[in-house]
């Protein structure tokens, strides 16, 4: 029974959870947000209790890994203790952690000890002006730090994300994948999805493709086809040489939907079930009505998979598709 709880209707099963726990950032990446960006009232967001009934009912419906994401979740007030409730489950085969990496120097240690199993960071460049220029924060520093304390705390394969633009760090992947090899560290290249409206730029002026980037990175790697997966969209390939994997999440050029085996909630208790569709289920409203009702909300997870689409169309020549942005989301 509990087997089939989470299937879609196109056969897909639902094991990956992508939790957001926040709307807030201490960045302002210009892909992802605009400067003056509107937060949601504090009584709107998911309090850290209501975060772990949503989660338990996942696991209860066989979901096996939980992604906490954001906005940046490292920036939630006691976060730490939502995590070692998540740590402390057995069913869970992962838990990891999507971070600008902004407070890992201080947080570091007491996630590892949470049961955190793995973390991704984001990190556009290694130049000081153009890691700014990316996040409107001149923090380039404050994140390397962060990333070695994670090495210190015992982190293995830590993953970089890497958002790619044309004119702005397409010339520099060579650099972040040899930063990635020294350093013992994975690395994903992501193509800019058209979420939410920004003004700093044109995406379609500055979309890389992944193929341009794996071109670009042959000319001094040797990268070999790996079967590695983490249950997320990345492809990987393995650095010849090296323990590095480069992955390569292609929203636009390769359409990975047939094997989506997630679905989100935001910050606000939105089930979201595909990242490129505007719809989503008010799961707040039923907790806030029914609370500590566990049968109605995995009653209601299993009926809203019925909607699940079957796959995203992002057009590389819209600005904009979807009018959350990916912060909202949680990537
Ligand atoms: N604040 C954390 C961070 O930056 O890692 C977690 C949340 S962030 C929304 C998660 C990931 O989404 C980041 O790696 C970021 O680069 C990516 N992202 C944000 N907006 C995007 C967009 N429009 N297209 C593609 N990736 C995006
Ligand atoms: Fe913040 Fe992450 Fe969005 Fe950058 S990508 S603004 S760090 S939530």
């Amino acid at each position: 029974m509990q087997d089939k709880a989470l299937l879609d209707p196109f056969g897909r099963r639902i094991t990956y959870l992508r939790l957001s726990v926040t709307d807030r950032c201490d960045f302002r990446c210009t892909y992802c947000m605009s400067e003056d960006m509107v937060f949601a009232p504090r009584a709107q967001i998911l309090t850290l209790e209501e975060l772990y009934s949503v989660a338990d009912a996942f696991i209860g419906l066989g979901v096996r890994r939980i992604r906490i994401t954001g906005g940046e979740p490292l920036v939630r007030r006691n976060l730490v203790d939502l995590l070692r409730r998540l740590g402390a489950r057995e069913e869970l085969e992962d838990l990891s952690i999507t971070t600008n990496g902004s407070q890992l120097a201080q947080l570091a240690g007491e996630l590892r000890a949470a049961g955190v199993s793995r973390l991704n960071v984001s990190l556009d460049s290694l130049r000081r002006e153009r890691f700014a220029a990316f996040t409107r924060r001149d923090r380039l520093d404050q994140v390397l730090a962060g990333i070695a304390a994670a090495r210190r705390a015992g982190f293995r394969r830590i993953k970089l994300n890497c958002v790619v633009q044309k004119g702005r760090n397409d010339d520099e992947v060579q650099e972040l994948v040899a930063f990635a090899v020294e350093q013992g560290l994975d690395i994903s290249f992501i193509e800019e999805m058209p979420l939410g409206s920004i003004s700093s730029h044109e995406r379609k002026v500055t979309l890389c493709t992944s193929e341009e980037v794996r071109a670009r990175l042959a000319e001094r790697f040797m990268l070999l086809p790996s079967s590695y997966r983490t249950g997320g969209p990345s492809r990987y390939w393995q650095v010849a040489g090296s323990d590095t994997r480069v992955g390569f999440i292609s929203p636009h050029s390769r359409n990975f939907c047939s094997d989506c085996n997630r679905v989100r909630v935001t910050a606000e208790g939105k089930l979201v079930l595909c990242l490129g569709h505007e719809g989503a289920l008010d799961l707040k409203s039923l907790i806030r009505r029914h609370p500590g009702d566990a049968g109605r909300l995995r009653a209601a997870l299993i009926d809203a998979l019925r909607l699940k689409p079957e796959r995203h169309h992002f057009e590389a020549d819209q600005q904009v598709q979807v009018v959350r942005f990916m912060s909202m989301t949680g990537g």
